[in-house]
């Protein structure tokens, strides 16, 4: 299938209110402008420097979401370069993306990541250290939390569900409090394998690679 027809079919069976990201990383100019041209104006990278290749080839109304771990040297590049960095995921990349923006007096929006799995392997905030980063955004000036991603670990569809169930109900918790810089908006979860769970239990941000431009 093509490129636009993956789109659509996807979109076909999506609530109205979730945000679909297309994982465009490995992929070239060309499978991007095909996704562009279905519609598709939210992308994912998951590093910078590929990000920072492709930006200046595409159009300027496409929102681009840093997906992958973020070094604290390459925050400097992203500084107004994308709509979205889903992967806060400590209080020394919160500190550099704070003085990054406060330099250029700019506003980062971001997600905590949280490692819900407990994978050592994978990035993301543990649950542990996780209320310590939430008080450390409090304090910021030009960062502002608006919700929460997690990779979750790979496993059956019961697996799947109870890692899902986990960030909503973290997700929601938040949400009932009133804090300062940070508001719940959006639940980044979902990938193409299981995206559709993701959605069942409440995700309202997914992001899909394989599924709209084939393997890697
Ligand atoms: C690659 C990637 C995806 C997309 O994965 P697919 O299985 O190809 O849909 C989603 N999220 C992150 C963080 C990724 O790195």
């Amino acid at each position: 299938m093509s490129i636009k027809e993956n789109i659509n079919r996807i979109k076909l069976g999506l609530p109205g209110e979730v945000t679909l990201i297309a994982v465009s990383k490995t992929k070239g100019i060309d499978a991007i402008k095909e996704a562009y041209d279905a519609g598709i104006r939210d992308f994912g990278e998951n590093k910078v420097q590929e990000l920072m290749a492709k930006i200046e080839y595409l159009p300027s109304d496409i929102r681009w979401h840093l997906i992958g771990h973020l070094q604290r040297n390459k925050v400097k590049y992203i500084v107004d370069k994308v709509t979205l960095i889903h992967s806060l995921d400590s209080i020394r990349l919160l500190e550099e993306i704070e003085r990054q923006y406060g330099i250029k007096n700019c506003i980062a929006n971001t997600l905590i990541q949280i490692n819900i799995g407990e994978e050592e392997s994978k990035t993301g905030v543990s649950l542990q250290d996780f209320e310590s980063l939430v008080s450390a955004c409090e304090l910021c000036r030009h960062v502002k939390v608006k919700g929460l991603m997690a990779i979750i670990p790979k496993g059956d569809e019961e697996s799947c569900r109870k890692y899902f169930k986990k960030m909503k109900d973290i997700w929601d918790s938040l949400k009932e409090r009133n804090y300062k810089n940070i508001e719940m908006k959006y639940l980044s979860m979902g990938m193409t394998e299981d995206y559709e769970i993701a959605v069942s239990e409440g995700s309202n941000m997914i992001r899909v690679g394989t599924g709209i431009f084939g393997v890697r």
